[in-house]
């Protein structure tokens, strides 16, 4: 895949791959061994047909290679961009034993890049039956859920807390790596569907669970994903200019905080910053700093880089641009000056053992390691829980000891009528979020057969 130059692109926020013309397509889609037992679907979480779709990319017919990905996956273009396909249908392609698996997430990509303006799924003549289901989340889950009942013949309305609607599509991932029109171009196709998504309503305050059965709807989905952040637990880590990565992207993604004052978000500009954490998240925060203007920035994490579960092409992006990883290290405080403000970063260097239970290899201190980073910003990436306002207010709903909603394998929670699917009920990606919305759409479709009409 084409790439812009490190150097240009870490002072902007355009699109770091270019996506192929047509000859690299065809070069890449004419690569496809068009196996008989594909492994690569099952290495999909959604079972999109791969070797179909790639047979018609080969025959440069990316219409009819839509089709056939619109069959599983509402949203190709972002699923293109930044599925970890490493992990999935490209780990299980035949020749990822020689290490030169067919690049499909790129190809998804230029079939839904290239027939954008031509994409007649959403003039697909449903017939409705009037029956209404309210989702609550416009992310990945909520809305391939909504997408599939709608499809279904079902009214679904989603309701969204914030201004926008996308979920971490829209307030998380930066626009280096998933350009917001794309997200609105497949946003659009479902609205066209007939998707009515009811924004700056916060479901448990603005209205309840409750309410929602009283207006009507015959079975909610509850897809809130997981927003609250985890904080180390260190002395000074409520100094000014420590973010958490949500806030930090939030106010960059959504807020637009980058064009202050044309947008009334403010946002610091650091000097010298450090993120902490080594996941997705980490590296879209690391990255954007340095979007932002600094000079340096670090980024800590406590285990080594091969076992950072940030995408692999994100860690190498983030390297190119010169993010500088302080590996096997861990902040031990953060130190502020007289405005308490963060001005450094006690840190400790950690010894990396045999693996342990948890299958991963059991980290130690290294007593009498301990060193200064210094620094004017720091963003907190250790993870998120799922945000437990919507659980804990809906009487009857049974979460587990890490906040996520506890559901049976159809994804129905402990109320009848009543599913979740996606981060708040424990995933980790897009693609997860979405084959647990598209679980969940049948199972609904099923429980309302049984008891609603
Ligand atoms: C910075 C970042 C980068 C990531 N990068 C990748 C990546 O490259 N690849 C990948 O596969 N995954 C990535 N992920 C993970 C992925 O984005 C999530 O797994 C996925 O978005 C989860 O989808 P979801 O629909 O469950 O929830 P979300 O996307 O979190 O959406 C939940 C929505 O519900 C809304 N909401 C919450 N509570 C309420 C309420 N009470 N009422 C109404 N609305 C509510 C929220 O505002 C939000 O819009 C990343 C995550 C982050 C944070």
């Amino acid at each position: 895949m084409p790439e812009r130059d490190p150097n240009i692109r870490k002072r902007d926020f355009k699109q770091v791959n270019c996506g192929y013309i047509q000859s690299e397509m065809l070069k890449e889609a004419k690569r496809c061994l068009q196996c008989q037992k594909p492994l690569c679907v099952h290495g999909c979480p959604v079972g999109i047909d791969i070797p179909e779709f790639i047979k018609h990319l080969s025959l440069n017919d990316p219409k009819q290679a839509m089709v056939v990905l619109k069959r599983k996956n509402d949203f190709p273009a972002i699923c293109g961009r930044i599925c970890p396909q490493e992990n999935q249908c490209e780990k299980f392609c035949i020749l990822s034993k020689r290490n030169e698996s067919v690049s499909i997430g790129n190809l998804e990509r230029y079939a839904a890049d290239n027939t954008a303006s031509m994409d007649s799924s959403n003039t697909m003549i449903i017939s409705k039956n009037g029956i209404r289901i309210a989702i609550i989340g416009s992310g990945p889950s909520g809305l391939t859920c909504g997408g599939d009942l709608l499809k279904m013949g079902y009214d679904v309305t989603v309701y969204e807390s914030l201004h926008n609607a996308g979920g971490v599509l829209r307030y998380g991932v930066p626009e280096f790596r998933l350009p917001k029109y794309v997200l609105d171009l497949e946003l659009c196709n479902l609205k066209k569907l007939g998707m009515k998504i009811i924004l700056n309503t916060f479901i448990g305050r603005t209205k309840t669970i409750k309410e929602l059965f009283y207006e009507g709807y015959k079975s909610i989905f509850i897809a809130t994903g997981a927003g609250l952040p985890i904080f180390p637990k260190i002395p000074g880590e409520n100094l000014n200019h420590i973010y958490s990565a949500n806030e930090f992207l939030v106010r960059v993604n959504l807020m637009h905080s980058f064009d202050f004052p044309n947008y009334d978000t403010p946002i610091y500009k650091a000097r010298n910053a450090v993120v902490i954490g080594g996941g997705n998240t980490a590296m879209d925060a690391a990255r954007t700093a340095l979007r932002l203007g600094a000079e340096n920035v670090k980024l800590i994490y406590r285990r080594t880089e091969s076992e950072m579960p940030a995408r692999k092409e994100e860690r190498i992006h983030a390297k190119e641009e010169g993010i500088d990883f302080v590996t096997l290290t861990s902040p031990v405080r953060f130190i502020g000056n007289e405005k308490r403000f963060v001005k450094a970063i006690e840190c400790m260097k950690m010894e990396s053992g045999e693996i342990d239970n948890s299958g991963r290899r059991h980290l130690s201190k290294i007593i009498g390691s301990n060193y200064i980073i210094e620094t004017d910003m720091v963003v907190l990436a250790l993870g998120l829980h799922p945000n437990p306002i919507l659980p804990s207010l809906v009487y009857g709903l049974i979460i587990d000891s890490h906040g996520h909603i506890t559901t049976d394998d159809s994804f129905m929670t402990s109320l009848p009528g009543v599913f979740a699917g996606g981060d708040v009920v424990g995933g980790a990606t897009v693609i997860e979020a979405m084959r647990m919305g598209k679980k969940a759409a049948k199972a609904i479709e099923k429980y309302l057969k049984n008891n609603c009409c």
